[in-house]
């Protein structure tokens, strides 16, 4: 059995205070919550408040970056020691936000994702198409490649460490989410490639997310997909109760 995941990406979004506020209402909504992982992936800035809130609760803090070295001459970047310092377990890679306006490109996710693990962190690695890749029937093209780039030279124990996202990009921030068939379909192909890679043992624990506007209304059907291990959520997780929602979907 896969332990879910539901993770909340707030991009650029949330002051420390409304970072305090929110834990605050949130906490005490999921404190009973043990079958599935919850985590909150906020602003550098709000890591500091968060860590300190989340402390020994059963939420999980995570970053939504970082940069492949330990430390150095790298003015505005950060560390995966940084990030395990002030509490986190878990941070984005390649999101596609990332890879579009920051030119990260699956060589430079690779690094992240080895140095990421080599601290102790446990990598979200972000794939998934963009519509035009969709609509030229090249999406399992996209995510192979990705996939095995961003992953160059993980071990099989590493590889099963790791959690992936299938995250197709004309779905991100866009509202309109792939159906539950879209999302199955494309994380089993991924699933199979990670069988291909890691061995079948390997690929039966690794726990892929569907991602791209995710809302209390439409997550419950994409959680039932035998291929869907949780999710990775934008705006939808950056209220209290639309977020809380989607954490306890298909516990209603
Ligand atoms: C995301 O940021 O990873 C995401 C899926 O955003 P949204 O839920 O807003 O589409």
């Amino acid at each position: 059995m896969r332990r879910p995941i539901i993770a909340a990406n707030w991009k650029m979004y949330k002051t420390i205070d409304e970072t305090k506020q929110f834990i605050q209402n949130f906490l005490p909504k999921v404190s009973n919550i043990y079958d599935r992982e919850i985590v909150l992936c906020v602003p550098f800035t709000s890591l500091y408040i968060a860590s300190e809130m989340l402390k020994s609760s059963n939420v999980k803090l995570g970053a939504q970056n970082m940069y492949f070295e330990d430390k150095g001459a790298f003015t505005g970047e950060i560390s995966p020691l940084m990030l395990k310092d002030i509490g986190c377990s878990y941070v984005i890679l390649g999101h596609s936000e990332r890879r579009k306006y920051f030119y990260e490109t699956d060589s430079i996710v690779n690094k992240k994702v080895l140095v990421a693990l080599k601290y102790g962190l446990t990598p979200i690695v972000c794939i998934g198409e963009t519509l035009e890749e969709r609509e030229q029937n090249k999406t399992f093209n996209v995510l192979e490649t990705q996939l095995k780039m961003s992953l160059s030279n993980l071990s099989s124990l590493d590889a099963e460490k790791i959690v992936i996202a299938y995250e197709p990009v004309w779905a991100i921030g866009t509202g309109k989410n792939a159906t539950p068939q879209q999302a199955q379909e494309a994380q089993s192909f991924i699933r199979e490639k990670y069988a291909e890679l890691y061995g079948s043992v390997v690929a039966e624990k690794v726990r892929i997310l569907y991602g791209g506007s995710i809302k209390p209304e439409n997550f419950k059907q994409i959680m039932e997909q035998k291929d869907v291990d949780g999710g990775l959520v934008g705006g939808a997780s950056l209220e209290v109760e639309s977020f809380y929602k989607i954490v306890t979907c298909d516990k209603k």
